[in-house]
């Protein structure tokens, strides 16, 4: 039996998306597949009345199981409500679908968007991909995100060495050809928490910290161009605050040289046509802080309760402190 995301109370990108495209600011797009972090993630955008994007990759479906992922995200609904939200703004996203049947699976149980990613393929192939799943999602009016160029680094099973950034005179083509809604391009993001190796980057003398080369905000701005208003997607936007990284290493850890995207880039890609820049590494990083330094300052405690606590209202500080400072989508409900 399939179910609509309409069931769930969840929403679809089209009307989010226009807006933010209008107002100057892009929608969080956070990766789950815990029950903290699903709370964390409502608990910050009613309190800051923030649309909301969850979203799940396939390793998450096989981590958590599909099934339970979406109840999750119907509970996040009713969840958002109970907190006083009246009318959440919430979508169930699939990050990096790799085939028409996993879009398909998703958008017949529950998902309002999915994301098909065909970047990796040759570029006629990738458009016969993203237009069959664009195909099939608008019948059921679900929105879909495409990709074009290669972003580097590491997130789940998504993996290439190289990035290629996105050829802006191909994009008038490739979104019209598939009737895709948004478009996840590459300019220099990368996934993970080592975005950047250190012989890419320079050192800032004072606090020996790497520096990360500067986005292509020419090639964004080249792509706005093209497509006028056109939703545009930003993945591997984590910024690794080096706060978190410093606790993790502080109480146990090693997380030599981790190094994100600096918050400053990416509030100036959301005033753009940027709507959605997608967070996972950070929660991760907010995450096991937390744990890191619980553990260390309690080691006669084994109630995960007392540790997920802490962790759980990290990774909502960090949620909020995205929405407010960083994306501006806050008191957008
Ligand atoms: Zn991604």
């Amino acid at each position: 039996m399939a179910v609509s995301y309409k069931e769930l109370g969840l929403v679809n990108t089209r009307e989010m998306f226009a807006k933010a495209v209008k107002g100057g600011y892009a929608i969080p797009a956070f990766n789950f597949n815990t029950m903290e972090q699903m709370q964390a993630i409502v608990q910050a955008a009613v309190k800051q009345k923030s649309p909301v994007i969850m979203q799940v990759s396939k390793g998450a479906r096989n981590y958590a199981n599909g099934t339970i992922l979406r109840y999750m995200a119907q509970g996040a609904v009713e969840y958002a409500k109970e907190l006083g939200c009246a009318n959440p703004q919430i979508v169930l996203h699939l990050d990096h679908g790799d085939s028409f049947e996993l879009c398909k699976d998703c958008i017949d149980n529950g998902f309002s968007s999915v994301m098909i990613d065909g970047s990796a393929l040759p570029y006629e192939d990738n458009i016969a991909l993203t237009k069959k799943v664009v195909e099939y999602a608008h019948q059921h009016d679900v929105t879909v995100e495409a990709e074009l160029g290669v972003l580097a680094g590491v997130e789940d099973e998504v993996q290439a060495e190289e990035s290629h950034y996105t050829k802006p005179e191909e994009v008038i083509d490739f979104a019209t050809r598939t009737g895709c809604d948004s478009l996840a391009i590459s300019i220099g993001t990368s996934h993970g928490a080592y975005k950047f190796k250190p012989e890419q980057c320079t050192r800032d003398p004072k606090t020996g910290r790497l520096v990360p080369p500067p986005l292509a905000f020419d090639v964004l701005h080249a792509i706005e161009k093209k497509l006028p208003g056109f939703p545009i997607v930003l993945h591997g936007s984590s910024s690794v605050p080096q706060d978190e990284v410093d606790t993790i290493n502080a109480h146990g850890g090693k997380l030599p040289d981790a190094v994100g995207i600096p918050e400053e880039q990416l509030r100036e890609a959301a005033k753009s046509a940027v709507c959605k820049i997608n967070i996972d590494s950070d929660s991760r990083l907010a995450m096991t802080a937390a744990i890191r330094k619980y553990f260390d300052e309690h080691p006669e405690h084994f109630d995960p309760r007392q540790y997920l606590k802490p962790a759980r209202e990290n990774m909502q500080k960090m949620y909020e402190h995205k929405i407010v400072d960083v994306l501006g989508s806050n008191n957008k409900l």
